[in-house]
Order: C-alpha cells, then sequence, then structure tokens
C-alpha cells in the first residue's frame, strides 16, 4: 500500500517526523499498556478532581480486579459490560477485563433500563460494572453477577461543583468494586496475550432495522487507532488529554483511553461534561489535548468562566461526530486561540479513518459551506462509490468507503449485517461525500435514516419503536430537525388511532422515561395519515422537509 504522503505530497509539510505509514507496535492493548507501565511506573496515568492513579496503581489495581472477576466466575472470552460515567474505575475495569482475556461490553451511562437490557441480552454478558446509581436500571432485567462502585470514590474532596447531590447508593445484591479489588491485593491473574485479531471490546450502535448490533473492536484496531492519535496529532507523554468524550463511545475508548495508554500521557477525568467544571479543570490540570462534540466546545465558549486564557494550554484541539460549523471554528479561535480540527470515523472505524493535519487549516467548500473533515489518516484507503458500487471520479459526490487496519472485524453475531456493511474489507459507511482535487473529503449528506444531535445518534426506528409500545398511536414517523446547538434534533410525526386522545407532552413524558435523554422526540406533531408511497412505504424525506419548513430552516 502506497503511503498517504506519496498520494498526497502536499502533506509532508505538516509532517509530525514519525513513519508516514503505521506498523502496529504491539499485538494488543495490554502489551501498549505494559510497555508504559514499564517505561515510568510512577508517572499519574489517571486525573480525577484531586486524586491521581500512577502507571504502576493502575497496573495492581486492574490486575487485582481481574483476580477478582476470575475467583467470581468469569471466564476468557465473557463478555463485561461497563456501565459507568468517565470515571477511573471504567479504565480499571476495562485493563481488568482484558487480564482475564475477556470483552468489555461498552454501555452508554445515559441508558434507561429497557436500552440496558437489550444490550446485556444481546451481548450475552456474565457481569456488569456500573455506578450504584445506575444499579436499579440493571438488577431488574440482569441475574448474573454485578459489581458496583459510586462515582465518589477516587478523589477525595468530594467535590461539590460535580458531586453536589450525589450519595453513596445501597445496592442489595451486588459485589462492591473497591472490596472486590481489596480481596486480592498485591495478586496477579494468569498471564493473557489476546492476538490483534481477537475482540477487545463490543461498542453499539443502533441500525435502520432490527435491534443494536455490537460493533466487535480488536485488540488490533484499538493499538492502531491509539497510534494513529498518538502520531497524527503529536500526543506524546508530555501531553495532558483532557477526557471530554464520553468513555464508552469509541472517542473516548481511542482518543482518551488508548492514547494515554499508549504513550503514557495523563488522562483527566470529570464525572460528567459540565461547562464551568471543564474549563476549572482545564486550568487545573494544564490539559493539552483533547478531542470531543462540537456540542462540547460551544459549551466551553458559553461557560461564565470563559475568559481569553481559560484554555491557554490546550493546543491541540479536535471535533469529530458531527458537522462542524466553519462559523463556530472561527468564534473558538477568536475567543481562546486554538484552533478546532475535524475527525471523522465512527464506531465502525474504531474512530478516525479521516483528520486534519495538526497544523493545516482545513477547506471550505464553496456550494455547501462544509468545512473538510480531513485526509484520510495512515494505511487507509477511501473511495467514493455511486449507486452501483462503481469508483466515481475525484469531485463526484457518492457513499464514503473506507479500507485500513481500523475497521471492526464486524457485529457480533449478526453475519448478514457484516457482510452487507464490510464487503472485502471495505466499510461502506452510509455517509455521503467527495474527494477535492488536493485530496480533501467532505462529508455532504447521509444515506442512513440517523439523526445527528450533536455527536449523539439517534436511530427513528429506536424511537419510533416506543411510541407504537402508547395504545393511542397508529402510525409513528420521527425524523431530524435542524436545532440551532445540537445540529439536529428529534421530531415525532404521529397519527392516531381512532376515539384515542393523547397530547404531544404526554408523548413526550412517555419516550422521555424509556429512553436516553437525547434521543425522546422534542417536538410531536399530529397529521391525519403520515405521507406513504404506494407500496404503504413511509416518505421519511418528505416528513424531513415539512419538519425543516416548519422549524423555518
Ligand atoms: P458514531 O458511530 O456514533 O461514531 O457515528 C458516526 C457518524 O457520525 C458518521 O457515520 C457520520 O455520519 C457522523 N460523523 C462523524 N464524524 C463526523 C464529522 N467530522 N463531520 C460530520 N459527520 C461526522
Amino acid at each position: 500500500m502506497t503511503s498517504i504522503y506519496d498520494q498526497r505530497p502536499w502533506l509532508a509539510q505538516y509532517d509530525t517526523g514519525r513513519p508516514h505509514d503505521i506498523v502496529p507496535e504491539y499485538a494488543n492493548a495490554l502489551e501498549m499498556f505494559t510497555a508504559s507501565v514499564r517505561r515510568t511506573p510512577d508517572a499519574p496515568i489517571i486525573r480525577y478532581f484531586d486524586g491521581v492513579i500512577t502507571l504502576r496503581e493502575l497496573d495492581a489495581l486492574s490486575d487485582e480486579f481481574a483476580c477478582g472477576l476470575l475467583a467470581a466466575g468469569v471466564a476468557g472470552g465473557d463478555r463485561v459490560a461497563l456501565y459507568l460515567q468517565n470515571v477511573p474505575q471504567y479504565v480499571i475495569a476495562l485493563l481488568g477485563v482484558w487480564k482475564t482475556g475477556g470483552i468489555a461490553v461498552s454501555v452508554n451511562p445515559m441508558y434507561k433500563q429497557r436500552e440496558v437490557n437489550e444490550l446485556l441480552r444481546d451481548s450475552g454478558a456474565s457481569a456488569v460494572v456500573c455506578l450504584e446509581n445506575l444499579y436499579g436500571n440493571v438488577r431488574p432485567v440482569f441475574d448474573g453477577l454485578v459489581i458496583t462502585t459510586s462515582e465518589l470514590r477516587h478523589q477525595s474532596r468530594n467535590d461539590p461543583r460535580a458531586f453536589g447531590g450525589v450519595d453513596s447508593v445501597a445496592c442489595p445484591g451486588a459485589r462492591d468494586m473497591g472490596e472486590l479489588i481489596a480481596g486480592f491485593a498485591g495478586q496477579r491473574p494468569p498471564a493473557v496475550s489476546p492476538q490483534s485479531g481477537d475482540v477487545a471490546v463490543l461498542t453499539y450502535t443502533s441500525g435502520t432495522t432490527g435491534p443494536p448490533k455490537g460493533a466487535l473492536i480488536t485488540h488490533g484496531n484499538v493499538v492502531f487507532n491509539a497510534q494513529t492519535y498518538r502520531d497524527w496529532m503529536g500526543v506524546g507523554a508530555d501531553d495532558v488529554v483532557f477526557g471530554v468524550a464520553p468513555l464508552f463511545h469509541v472517542t473516548g475508548l481511542i482518543g482518551h483511553i488508548g492514547v494515554s495508554l499508549l504513550t503514557g500521557a495523563p488522562l483527566v477525568l470529570f464525572h460528567r461534561f459540565e461547562p464551568t467544571l471543564a474549563i476549572d479543570m482545564i486550568r487545573e490540570t494544564g490539559a493539552t489535548f483533547t478531542v470531543g462534540s462540537i456540542t462540547v466546545f460551544i459549551a466551553l465558549m458559553n461557560a461564565p468562566n470563559a475568559d481569553r486564557d481559560a484554555l491557554a494550554t490546550l493546543i491541540k484541539v479536535y471535533s469529530g461526530g458531527a458537522p462542524i460549523p466553519p462559523s463556530t471554528v472561527k468564534a473558538f479561535a477568536e475567543q481562546f486561540g486554538p484552533c478546532i480540527r475535524n475527525i471523522y470515523g465512527m464506531t465502525e472505524t474504531t474512530s478516525p479513518c479521516h483528520a486534519v493535519p495538526l497544523h493545516a487549516d482545513a477547506p471550505v467548500d464553496q456550494a455547501s459551506g462544509a468545512l473538510s473533515v480531513g485526509v484520510p489518516v495512515f494505511n487507509t484507503v477511501v473511495r467514493i462509490v455511486g449507486e452501483n458500487g462503481e469508483e466515481l471520479p475525484q469531485g463526484e459526490v457518492g457513499e464514503i468507503v473506507v479500507s485500513g487496519p481500523q475497521v471492526v472485524a464486524g457485529y457480533w453475531k449478526k453475519p448478514e449485517e457484516t457482510a452487507r456493511a464490510i464487503r472485502a474489507g471495505a466499510l461502506h459507511t452510509g455517509d455521503v461525500g467527495y474527494m477535492d482535487a488536493d485530496g480533501w473529503f467532505y462529508v455532504v449528506d447521509r444515506k442512513k435514516d440517523q439523526i445527528n444531535a450533536g455527536g449523539y445518534k439517534v436511530w427513528p426506528r429506536e424511537v419510533e419503536d416506543v411510541l407504537y409500545e402508547h395504545e393511542a398511536v397508529r402510525e409513528a414517523a420521527v425524523v431530524g430537525v435542524p436545532d440551532a446547538y445540537r445540529g439536529e434534533t428529534v421530531k415525532a410525526f404521529v397519527s392516531l388511532r381512532p376515539g384515542k386522545e393523547v397530547t404531544p407532552e404526554e408523548l413526550i413524558d412517555f419516550c422521555k422515561a424509556r429512553l436516553a435523554a437525547y434521543k425522546y422526540p422534542r417536538e410531536v406533531e399530529f397529521l391525519e395519515e403520515l405521507p406513504k408511497t404506494g407500496s404503504g412505504k413511509l416518505l421519511r424525506r418528505e416528513l424531513q422537509d415539512h419538519g425543516r419548513l416548519r422549524s423555518g430552516a
């Protein structure tokens, strides 16, 4: 495979001084971590408020946790779900699961019982590690091993900025993570050495039809993309990684945990994103690198403590997961200095497949106003294909198809879905875009029916399924409509059963109780009949256009 620098010589000016195509340096993510432990055992690797965990301590804690899992009956190859906020226990548990030879299943902490249940069933998880205040969503739907932990652990200040109202909660029938670890103090589990193709994490993504699909993120995927972050963005041991992206998502898994474990750069965690607190934490820790959704950066700009020098140390800033308005990049640079650079990828590419080089200014497409998402990262080949799978010439708009070492191995126990998405190693992204004459890529549309609410993805079918559970609903169609802050938000069109009555507010509350906060419809509009084709298929685009007009976009 030719180097990206052979294909696009102009990129050489942004050289970070490293080889251009990556040779994986480790067979698995544990080896990658162990190398850092050996290099600098006493370096801090996690900062959580005023608590610090060194590499040596993280190694010991995860060893002890692995021993606890094994003693409780977890065996190699088992799936262990992590249902946690951005807390140090996430990293301890992830490494601990890998040390048992197991697979971590990442679960969004915003998920409600119904959503958690789906993931636990599909993955066949034998254990769950969760925050105490999420236990109530797990116990009623899961009779396996539950290990609970409090967000108050690993920091001593009980920081009122983040923890006002957070209490320790009794969890009858669960094991306490701290006690489990303490019970195996100083012990090491039997050594394991996963192969590069072995699955490290199942990260769930929903689909147009059917239940959520667990993307098979291998150890090789984790190592490759951790190296990509290190070499493309120039993240090294002297950097401080600021953990604003959720750890359950691939951005947090690789752009925070992976790159920190690889380089030994400390990872700053602070439970859950809150802009005022985030600015305080950047100042306190001297954070230098971050990657997050654009809504994070908009929120930072509007925080009451957002002085001009608030982000003085934060010089490497990347954003992905949703389109970035060029006006936001400009406003952020004017307010704070640094340029927000685009990174593009998805769960199925283990975070980035494209990114803007660290010192480059990405162009804006004059016709659509879209900011370029960058160029393909190391070892990655991207094609734009037409309706019949034919490769389109430069400049033409088609589906973005990605081949490279970051493409996941498929979906957990879903061979048909895997074969549809990944053909001959090439991932059909469902995103529509093109490449310009200099090799910059632009994402201009989506083939998939996904709604992108500030980086959080909502699949209309899931919201429609919940609406159909309501006795008054005859038909439901959910679409994305423009939203000033999130880019897009959720709107439902509903027709009612004869003789039934319900208000939009009641339907919204009904969904709120059953879906994560970013998924429930912000607006419900009643129609006599939903528009359909002759064969009865819902005309979603028509509804979307109707929704756009109504919201004045
Ligand atoms: P997820 O699997 O949650 O990471 O979502 C991936 C999807 O987010 C992609 O398929 C795109 O539709 C969208 N996306 C990711 N990065 C960008 C970006 N930089 N610009 C526009 N859309 C993006």
